[in-house]
């Protein structure tokens, strides 16, 4: 349903492949995410922040650019820190690990 409070939203990338070893169906697995606003189009983009440190984020309607790559040094360094830390996110809510509610 859309009204004058809603606002549609849409990836600003393709997803991010999931590992199926490491992933397997039924898992989970956590992602850090932003919504960017395209204004023009009034549209909600989101996108992973490991996209967005490397590539910024554009509209996936007009192509505006919202938002400029924010990294200062290698793309690929800040992307594996958030990966790092999704990872401790992760084994934080997954049953059965340490700082799960279960154990
Ligand atoms: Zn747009």
């Amino acid at each position: 349903m859309r009204n004058e409070y809603t606002r549609q939203t849409r990836w600003g990338h393709e997803p991010e492949p999931v590992d199926p070893d490491l992933t397997p169906p039924g898992s989970i697995y956590v992602k850090q995410m932003i919504w960017v606003a395209c204004n023009d189009c009034d549209l909600q983009v989101q996108s992973c922040v490991t996209q967005t440190l490397a590539s910024g984020v554009n509209c996936p309607d007009c192509g505006r650019r919202l938002t400029a790559p924010r990294v200062l040094g290698n793309p690929d360094v800040a992307a594996a820190r958030v990966a790092d830390i999704e990872e401790i996110l992760r084994d934080g809510v997954e049953p059965g690990t340490p700082f799960s509610p279960e154990a």
